[in-house]
């Protein structure tokens, strides 16, 4: 097996790729791009590590999209997986309870902030939401008064910037006009705040020097809009996909306070945050922050199976509680709600978590990698680089100074990947901000590869006299059918 290194593909490599072109529509791509190139096929994993069809083994940087917090064919998750394929690998809920479901649900709310003690199931993070978007609004319509239920509460604040799924709820939610704008006609309206940002501030400031112009804002959204929200919804402390956006301390808490002030519910999206890639399991810790929801998917099976949670109150819960023909009841359901193998990963992943004291662990290396990090501070098209625990954003632009970004069909940030691929990592961006999200089981040797790998990859694409360097815009040769945003 060879490191990251160019070898000759194999006849059934090219075999793979010629049906993959055929027949796979790839998410979040530009297909013209992906089929003018030689996509990379992974076969298998060990460890940290991913291995294409022909053998040549990479560095995951990105826990395969956020999901693989202890790596990859984890024996403790290998084998919960085998154990409950041994009993039986699906059975429903709707009607009848599950061994794992009902062990894990029980987990979460033992791990969870303090009084989430309901769990809902499904699929995803997208589903995680809606099903949190549901519930909150399905309470204020029918909920007694005593238990805080008012009907009046139909509007949802979130964020510009805001990235919390695909269907079309969690689109409504959303603030990334790139990925949004063309649904607006399905979407329902939403109340909108500023992404606290410090590198780009809404409101003009400089991080450091501000009013905390950001507070005083959504202070006056509750203020004018309380009245009639039923919940805020937030990515805590981090926004993932708009391009890892760091939240100023104290953000959430004022957030929490102005929620109660006003009876609004918060919904804390942690599908990107949550299992420790902040540095604390779930973000809300960080902030001593309860939320009224929790939406939990990404990292929850430890990146092996497709589930998600949505963990509330008992309050809210009892909202739901009346004479079947009342017709409270939560109508929803996905086919594979707390399927039993997924939920047997994410309890092993719940026991690596304990037994190898995940956590404690990970600090050294959030500090190694903040060391290893500076190394690129100086790096002249590096803007800004944000991290918070592992979840990591380096942010290229054409010009330091003013932080004008690059022309987005230069495809910076793919091009810094490809770089970063031949040099053993893959990463991935968000347009051209790179993304470091490493599995919590990341070693030290693995962090200064992969930081030294993308700061190579990124003096590549972005430096004079590198092969097919940028050099700012000057000579700049744009990639056949460029056009994706979203990256790679
Ligand atoms: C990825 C993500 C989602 C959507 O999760 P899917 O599993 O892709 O549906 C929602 N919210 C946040 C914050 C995410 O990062």
């Amino acid at each position: 097996m060879s490191e990251g290194a160019i070898v000759p593909s194999t006849d059934a490599t090219r075999r793979l790729r010629a049906l993959d072109k055929a027949h796979v529509w790839h998410p979040f791509t530009q297909m013209r791009d992906w089929l003018a190139a030689d996509p990379l096929i992974i076969a298998a994993a060990e460890g940290n590590r991913l291995i294409d069809t022909d053998g040549v083994s990479y560095l995951d940087g990105v826990s395969s999209l956020w999901t693989n917090v202890h790596g990859h064919r984890h024996p403790r998750l290998d084998a919960a997986v085998r154990a409950q394929l041994d009993k039986v690998a699906h059975t429903t809920l709707l009607g009848l309870g599950s061994e794992p479901s009902i062990e894990l649900a029980a987990r979460l709310a033992a791990i969870a902030p303090q009084g989430l003690t309901r769990v809902f199931y499904s699929d995803s993070g997208s589903t995680s939401v809606e099903v949190a978007l549901k519930i909150a609004f399905q309470f204020h319509r029918q909920a007694p008064a005593h238990l805080g239920g008012d009907a009046r509460r139909t509007r949802f604040l979130s964020l510009s910037n805001a990235y919390h799924g695909d269907t079309v709820g969690a689109v409504a939610l959303g603030g990334m006009d790139l990925f949004h704008a063309i649904y607006a006609p399905l979407l329902f309206d939403t109340l909108k705040a500023e992404s606290p940002h410090c590198y780009r501030c809404p409101f003009g400031r400089q991080a450091g020097d501000c009013g905390r112009e950001c507070i005083a804002h959504v202070e006056d959204l509750f203020a004018r809009h309380g009245h009639e929200m039923c919940a805020a919804v937030v990515e805590p402390l981090v926004q993932g996909a708009a391009g890892m956006l760091l939240q100023p301390p104290g953000w959430l808490r004022r957030v929490r306070e102005l929620c109660d002030a006003h009876g609004v519910f918060l919904v804390a999206d942690e599908v990107a945050v949550g299992f420790g890639k902040t540095g604390t399991l779930f973000a809300c810790e960080q902030e001593g922050v309860t939320p009224d929801f929790l939406c939990l998917a990404k990292g929850i099976s430890g990146g092996y199976l497709p589930l998600a949670a949505t963990l509330t109150a008992e309050r809210v819960h009892d909202g739901f509680l009346a004479r079947h023909e009342e017709l409270r009841t939560f109508f929803h359901g996905h086919t594979y709600t707390g399927n039993p193998l997924a939920c047997a990963a994410a309890i092993a992943s719940l026991d690596v978590f304990e037994e190898e004291r995940v956590m404690e662990r990970l600090q050294p290396k959030i500090a190694r990698l903040a060391a290893r990090l500076e190394t690129l501070r100086d790096l002249p098209h590096v803007g800004d680089i944000r991290q918070r625990g592992v979840m990591t954003g380096i942010e290229l632009v054409r010009d330091r100074e003013t932080r004008e970004s690059y022309d987005m069909a230069l495809r910076v940030g793919h091009r810094v990947t490809l770089e970063a691929r031949r040099r053993g990592v893959i990463v991935r961006p968000l347009g051209d901000v790179m993304v470091l999200m490493p599995p919590l089981s990341i070693t030290d040797e693995e962090i200064d590869l992969l930081v030294d790998a993308t700061g190579e990859a990124i003096r590549a694409v972005t430096e004079r006299g590198a092969t097919g360097g940028l050099d700012g815009l000057a000579g700049l040769d744009r990639l056949p059918g460029a056009s994706g945003p979203a990256g790679a």
